[in-house]
């Protein structure tokens, strides 16, 4: 049960959830053998030592699955192996090598920070304060690459790890998520221990990946099954009823907006024509083709308008080509996408897409160009 404390202000707060010391012992134990026999083998826990490794890896990490993470890294690797490289890089290249990842402003801001590192003497910062002032990293991201990397104590909170730290420690009140989001980052950092930081980090969140999962975990399989207060005291088939999970920003989602589009595919002998979104915002510095929002459910009205004033040839046939929707954490996107065939290639584009750069890209090209899923899934309609 979660008691209350008098705080150096004169408030009354529920107390932090402990561990008791014996029992934090026994836990970091059992965790670290758990972890050298079934911790998950990840492609940048080969390069353990190197921050660089693990400061790209922890980026990418960030709102994507360690599954699509996986297939992406090693090739960005490859071609960024080290933070000169990565400061050198042209954005239209590193956006090539980071389509597929989403959240593009990530990759803008891991080129802005090496931009920073280089030119500061190329040294990655191994504390957590200094990680802290690059662009893109924040409390968790500078807590793992100082632990992992340089072996410094400092916790890594992601939502694996609060789950597991709240069952461990039978906490389970979630009324004010951001000050229990709190109280979780010091029971944390209470539990590191004096070595192997990195490895403790990671074998919570392996954990909580793979044993204590979100619905019913699977105690059975849990080194921390005596210590675990949660299940102690409701049993294995129960903690997930027992244990609420702490929401990280607000406890109401927001609602999904839905946005209609129409899509122009702009044909000049086997290239396509492509804009340059502006950086930052959605799909920031990606390419897309010409699209304006529908005017009506399935209308091509609008576009019809985008076309003429672009000084499109109205004589040709526009065609429909299909529907494409896309799904993002707060957005459904449903596209009418459209062909036309523009011979010339002349463009006229309308006064506020005048400063966007555009280009027609051939169909090689079209292979690696920096677009987002959505545009890629467009491009499937024309095969
Ligand atoms: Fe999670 Fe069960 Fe392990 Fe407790 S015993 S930490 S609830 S998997």
């Amino acid at each position: 049960m979660t008691k209350t404390a008098k705080t150096s202000n004169g408030k009354w707060e529920r107390e932090i959830p402990t561990v008791p010391s014996s029992a934090r012992r026994a836990i970091r134990q059992k965790l670290l053998r758990w972890y050298d026999r079934l911790g998950r083998d990840l492609p940048w826990r080969r390069r353990r030592n190197d921050p660089y490794a693990q400061w790209v890896a922890e980026v990418m990490l960030q709102q994507t699955q360690v599954e699509t993470v996986k297939t992406y890294y090693e090739r960005f690797m490859k071609r960024f192996p080290d933070v000169p490289a990565l400061a050198r890089a042209d954005e239209h290249e590193l956006l090539m090598y980071w389509q597929g990842l989403g959240y593009y402003r990530r990759a803008d801001h891991l080129h802005r920070a090496a931009k920073i590192i280089a030119s500061d003497g190329g040294q990655i910062p191994n504390t957590t304060e200094e990680l802290l002032k690059l662009p893109g990293i924040g409390r968790y991201t500078a807590g793992a690459i100082a632990s992992i990397a340089f072996d410094r104590r400092a916790a890594a909170v992601d939502g694996n790890v609060v789950r597991v730290l709240t069952r461990l420690s039978g906490w389970s009140d979630a009324s004010t998520p951001q000050r229990t989001l709190q109280r979780v980052w010091r029971l944390a950092e209470s539990m590191i221990p004096a070595k192997r930081c990195g490895d403790f980090n990671q074998a919570l969140m392996d954990l909580g990946a793979t044993v204590c999962v979100t619905g019913r975990p699977r105690c059975e399989a849990c080194p921390l099954k005596r210590e675990c207060k949660s299940r102690n005291e409701f049993g294995d088939s129960n903690v997930a009823h027992q244990t609420k999970p702490v929401q990280r920003n607000s406890t109401v989602r927001p609602a999904v907006r839905e946005v209609r589009r129409c899509v122009a595919l702009l044909n000049r002998r086997g290239a396509m024509l492509m804009i340059k979104r502006p950086a930052g915002g959605l799909w920031g510095s990606l390419w897309e083709f010409p699209n304006v929002e529908a005017d009506g459910d399935d209308s091509s009205r609008a576009l019809r308008t985008l076309l003429h004033s672009m000084k499109c040839d109205m004589g040709r046939k526009l065609t429909r080509l299909g529907t494409v929707t896309h799904r993002l954490t707060h957005r459904l996107y449903t596209f009418n996408v459209f062909h036309l065939d523009w011979p010339t290639g002349h463009v006229h584009m309308r006064p506020t897409s005048q400063r966007a750069p555009w280009r027609w890209v051939s169909a090689n090209q079209l292979r690696d160009w920096p677009m987002s899923t959505a545009c890629r899934k467009m491009l499937l309609l024309t095969c």
